[in-house]
């Protein structure tokens, strides 16, 4: 790395803040303030701006560039959401503050709750799940509280595709319960005759992704759903694949109990080390009661003149609390303001843009790479990045050397049943020649591979950092940051 840390840009005496003459007598501070032993830098302040515009520029970004990280949906983030979450009469409001003094901020709450059980089909939403992966651990203890209501302690069993995002089996397994996983058949739907004989009293649920991780729609999703429904389970929707079906199906009418949003991919707001996410979770009316707490509630109805008067309440049979406070209200108010600003017909664009996208490219893409699911792909599709012909070429070189031609990688290695998988997501906000020069960056790519394969060896070679040792860096981790002697 060519950045100096700021301990060596540091000279004794630079300083970066004067502060005005004191206008009473000058106090010596006592000792245990003065630490000399932590050795704090010296620096003017047009250093330390340099720095740190300097190191921030190293990060690649969506607003840098294109971004085709498969399963994440780094669409861009319109600027305006962070406008709106910037009006001080929202940023500035405090957590603790009596439900009466923020009344704006829980009419925008039950306003998202509303949009997004109107988008889903589902009963009722609650906004306070942190993330997707916290959304699918309330759904695993919503079905187990269920199961234990109804007296159903047999239930022990969640059953999962193959091709579901780790996530699924990690938090249904922290709820303790059996997993069990199902495999997919040979266009990439979940097995019918596997689940069948899945199907017994001991089934608590199934957590299904649809589309699912190979960007496919499951033909069989309404089969599915009876199944687990006529043995007695209960089907858990992975909704962070939403971007696909905005406006064109609800997931919560095609049959599904449960399901999170990942607000930070469908509804744009920054994630991937640029915020936290929300991962609020909606449920039919028959689970209603066991989301978990608070949600926002009209306690007195308005009239003409005036408001509703709005205020949190804890449903019956709820898990309880997953979150301090509301959730991330941040992300709340930007996820709101993409809603209202796409309206109904916007948001169906989205979806119809973002497989328009996907199918484009993928057209172009395999005519180098093995496509293993050729089929209509819905906003992403994954790829083979390796070759018979040149074993000693991985996904990862491809990966690698793309980022010498300007562009983020996509997914690498996931969905696992797919053979050195690249998993590529344009998403709706690219235009055509974005599309076309990342076609032709993977085109130049698999040239290379045969021809110059040292090029993608030692890919990159434009970094800052160049290849990392990843074993190194899992096996050997250093959680601070280097401070001089
Ligand atoms: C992103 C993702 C998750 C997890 O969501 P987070 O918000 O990252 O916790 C779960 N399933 C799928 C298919 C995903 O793409």
């Amino acid at each position: 790395m060519t950045e100096k840390t700021i301990y060596e840009l540091s000279q004794p005496g630079r300083q970066g803040v004067r502060f005005p003459e004191p206008d009473v007598p000058e106090q010596a501070l006592p000792d245990a303030f003065l630490r000399t032993e932590i050795n704090l830098p010296e620096l003017s302040e047009l250093d330390v701006i340099r720095h740190f515009t300097n190191l921030s520029k190293l990060n690649y970004s969506i607003d840098g560039g294109f971004y085709p990280l498969g399963s994440c949906t780094m669409k861009y983030n319109p600027k305006i959401n962070e406008e709106v979450a910037r009006l001080p009469g929202l940023a500035h409001t405090h957590p603790l503050q009596p439900s009466v003094t923020v009344q704006g901020n829980l009419y925008l709450m039950h306003t998202l709750q509303e949009f997004l059980q109107e988008i889903s089909g589902f009963y009722r939403v609650s906004l306070s799940p942190a993330a997707g992966a916290q959304g699918e651990l309330v759904g695993a203890l919503i079905i187990k509280k269920y199961h234990q209501i109804n007296k159903n302690d047999k239930r022990v069993k969640i059953l999962i595709p193959d091709s579901a995002h780790g996530t699924n089996p990690a938090t249904s397994s922290m709820s303790g319960f059996n997993v069990v996983p199902l495999p997919s058949d040979e266009r990439g739907n979940v097995d019918i005759e596997a689940l069948k004989t899945e199907c017994d009293e001991t089934l608590a649920g199934l957590m299904l992704t649809n589309p699912n991780t190979l960007g496919l729609f499951d033909e069989n999703v309404e089969e599915v759903i009876r199944l687990v429904h006529e043995a007695g389970g209960l089907v858990y929707g992975d909704g962070a694949n939403l971007n696909a079906l905005l406006g064109i199906i609800r997931p919560g009418d095609v049959g599904f109990d449960i399901m999170h949003f990942n607000l930070h991919k469908t509804f744009s707001t920054p994630h991937g080390g640029g915020g936290p996410g929300s991962g609020p979770v909606g449920v039919a009316e028959h689970l209603a009661e066991y989301l978990p707490s608070p949600i926002v509630t009209i306690v007195e109805e308005g009239d003409d003149g005036t408001p509703p008067l709005f205020d949190f309440y804890e449903p019956k049979y709820s898990i309880g609390r997953m979150k301090s406070f509301y959730g991330h209200f941040g992300v709340h108010i930007r996820a709101y303001t993409y809603i209202a600003m796409h309206g109904t017909k916007g948001l169906r664009d989205i979806a119809e843009k973002a497989v328009l996208n996907a199918n484009y490219l993928m057209a172009k893409v395999k005519q180098d790479y093995k496509l293993p699911y050729d089929r209509t792909c819905m906003h992403e599709f994954v790829v083979e990045g390796a070759w018979e012909d040149i074993p000693d070429v991985h996904a990862l070189d491809i990966s690698k050397r793309l980022m010498d031609y300007g562009f983020h990688p996509p997914t690498n290695y996931f969905p696992l049943i797919v053979h050195e998988a690249l998993m590529i997501e344009p998403t709706e906000t690219e235009n055509r020649d974005t599309l076309d020069e990342f076609a032709s960056a993977l085109k130049s790519i698999a040239k290379e591979a045969r021809e110059k394969p040292e090029l993608l060896h030692g890919a990159p070679f434009t970094t800052p950092i160049r290849r990392c040792d990843e074993v190194k860096a899992a096996r050997d981790l250093v959680l601070c940051c280097w401070i001089p002697e």
